[in-house]
């Protein structure tokens, strides 16, 4: 079967099969991973090689400090505004779909939120253009989401903001093409997408925006403390990182992020390709520049076809295809462990179902 899951998603089967292995005994040590301490030399390793190669896979340089913390992508969210605004600052948000208006809020009871610019208008099918967007002079940072998972819309270029730190929500299209990390102050991602499962989050974060003394806070919601701990300033999800990290390494067996830029254009290329040719039987209504490579959500002629189009493509081996509650319709995730041959399946049977009941 393929898995089409917005996340929790599909993982590489080599991967699931080494740590299937590895659950009972992990590297002749006579115990599991997940029954060792983080602090003892057999985790230390594992943690220290994960950061290493996701260094390497996503080219990240020596003036960002990497994390990897237990919580999800809203938690970090909301970690933003505490670490890096002053109580009640201006930070500048750009709207591009659902999870932009959880970011906002997140942040809401601690900062002054100006919504620098927003497609909620129309319905999130688009980012608006950067000359439009009304950035304040002061904020402490501007965010942007890089890939709404929900609406199917990406950011094909990084916006150049001045001076002001651009932070962005990577969380459903990380690792899936070439970054230029020097052109953020901050990068966060929670794992379950293309990364590894849920219960782990990666932040990549420009040193120097460290010493900001953002607001009164506790030392666990501080990032400088995790930075000082390495990841380990408490309990961290030693499972979760591990296997984070045999995604990393299958990611750089694999060819690393330039070819998966090319499997997933490949993929993104067969699914719109569909939608565009099926003579208006399917629809993806994103503007076709601001369209994810990662998320396509697209409508059948009749939302009552809905429920069939999921229980026939489950039953031919496509797994996880209904629409997202806010949106609805049929949603296909193409992360970075879904084969080119998964998109070619679904093109068939949507190719079929069309025929059926077009
Ligand atoms: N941001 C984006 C782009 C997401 O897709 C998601 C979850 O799907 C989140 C944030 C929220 O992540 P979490 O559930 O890990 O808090």
């Amino acid at each position: 079967a393929f898995n089409f899951s917005a996340g929790p998603a599909t993982l590489p089967e080599s991967v699931l099969r080494k740590a299937q292995e590895e659950m009972l005994e992990w590297n002749g040590a006579g115990a599991s991973i997940v029954e060792m301490s983080h602090r003892g030399p057999e985790f230390m390793a594992v943690a220290a090689q994960a950061e290493a190669d996701l260094r390497r896979l996503i080219g990240i340089p020596d003036d960002y400090a990497v994390l990897f913390l237990a919580g999800g992508a809203t938690t970090q969210q909301a970690l933003l505004a505490l670490n890096f605004a002053q109580p009640g600052q201006t930070v500048d948000y750009v709207l591009t779909g659902h999870w932009g208006k959880t970011a906002i809020r997140q942040v809401a009871p601690y900062v002054n939120v100006n919504i620098a610019a927003s497609s909620e208008a129309n319905g999130f099918h688009d980012i608006p253009a950067r000359d439009a967007w009304q950035l304040s002079d002061d904020a402490a940072y501007v965010h942007i989401t890089a890939n709404e998972t929900i609406h199917g819309v990406e950011f094909h270029d990084t916006p150049d903001v001045g001076k002001v730190p651009l932070f962005a929500d990577f969380s459903s299209s990380i690792a899936s093409e070439p970054l230029d990390v020097g052109k953020y102050g901050l990068i966060y991602a929670g794992a379950q997408k293309n990364l590894g499962p849920v219960g782990v989050s990666v932040l990549i974060v420009r040193r120097d925006l460290l010493e900001r003394s953002g607001q009164p806070r506790a030392d666990i919601f501080d990032y400088r403390s995790h930075v000082a701990r390495d990841s380990m300033l408490n309990t961290p999800p030693t499972w979760n990182w591990y296997l984070a990290g045999l995604v990393f390494q299958w990611m750089l067996a694999e060819g690393g992020v330039e070819e998966f830029a090319r499997r997933n254009a490949a993929k993104a290329a067969l699914v719109y390709g569909a939608i565009d040719g099926s003579g208006g039987f399917y629809r993806n209504q994103v503007v076709p520049a601001a369209r994810s490579r990662m998320n396509i959500p697209f409508f059948l002629p009749d939302d009552t076809l809905n429920a069939r189009f999921v229980s026939e493509s489950k039953a031919a081996g496509l797994l996880a295809l209904k629409g997202h509650a806010a949106v609805g319709g049929i949603r296909a995730s193409l992360y970075n462990a879904l084969p080119v041959e998964g998109a070619q399946a679904l093109v068939a049977f949507m190719a079929d179902f069309q025929q059926r009941h077009g």
